[in-house]
């Protein structure tokens, strides 16, 4: 699939950009439809919970029982635990696994709150919503061009991604800069330097960054990286999923 990404076009890129979403046109072209209903029922997602305990590369929606989600909270409302399984949908995604990029449609598994009807798609902990590259991806992105300050047509070229699709990520990163130092001078206040500039956030970010990104998303309740919605209202809650046992 390295092909789709190396096209430089905004058409292409376009359409990359609707095979992300979750939220789908109301009306997907048949060879768009990503949705697998249930039921034969129109339904939309509304909302994510991110299961911090699974990887783009580890996640098999046949894991998820509704016993697994017996102590999760509902994002949408107070009720813990009350899910249903409520099919699945397809998301393509890039991920890193034996030194290379893999592009890849996975399953990802829907719940719905039997309290207050809302479904949920179960995200892997290093999935972004709405992004196409896992955190990984992007950390080795953000490590490539800004830490080791390596040209963004170089890491295009090596990764075969188009050098449009890094700089939006560049462009992202930007954007939460602030926010990431701000979270980790709350987190780690004696470990963390007061520089702001672009490569002394990136080094802030230790791996494994679903640490990081787990404990982003509980202080500023939606992911890291994650841009819809930054600039208006109405972003769907993100919930985090409680594996059984787990304090919530
Ligand atoms: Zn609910």
């Amino acid at each position: 699939m390295g092909h789709f990404l190396m096209q430089n076009n905004c058409n292409n890129h376009a359409k990359i950009e609707k095979w992300r979403s979750p939220f789908p046109c109301k009306k997907p072209s048949p060879n768009l439809s990503p949705y697998i209903e249930p039921d034969g029922l129109t339904h939309q997602i509304r909302t994510m919970i991110i299961d911090f305990t699974q990887i783009c590369k580890t996640y098999d929606k046949k894991i998820y029982t509704k016993e697994c989600f017996s102590a999760t909270p509902c994002p949408k409302c107070p009720a813990i635990g009350r899910f249903k399984m409520y099919g699945s949908y397809l998301r393509y995604i890039v991920y890193f696994a034996e030194g290379k990029l893999v592009h890849e449609q996975i399953e990802l598994k829907r719940i719905m709150c039997k309290s207050c009807k809302s479904t949920h798609a179960v995200m892997p902990g290093d999935l972004i919503p709405y992004k196409l590259l896992s955190l990984f991806v992007v950390m080795l992105l953000l490590v490539a061009c800004i830490v080791d300050e390596t040209p963004v047509l170089r890491v295009a070229q090596k990764y075969e991604l188009s050098f449009q699709i890094i700089n939006i990520y560049l462009a992202a990163f930007s954007l939460f800069a602030n926010r990431i130092h701000q979270y980790f001078k709350e987190r780690l206040p004696t470990h963390t330097p007061p520089a702001t500039d672009r490569k002394s956030v990136v080094a802030l970010i230790k791996k494994p960054y679903t640490i990081f990104q787990c404990g982003y998303v509980k202080l500023n309740r939606r992911p890291c990286f994650m841009c819809k919605f930054l600039d208006g209202a109405g972003a769907p809650p993100i919930g985090i999923h409680a594996p059984r046992g787990a304090a919530t």
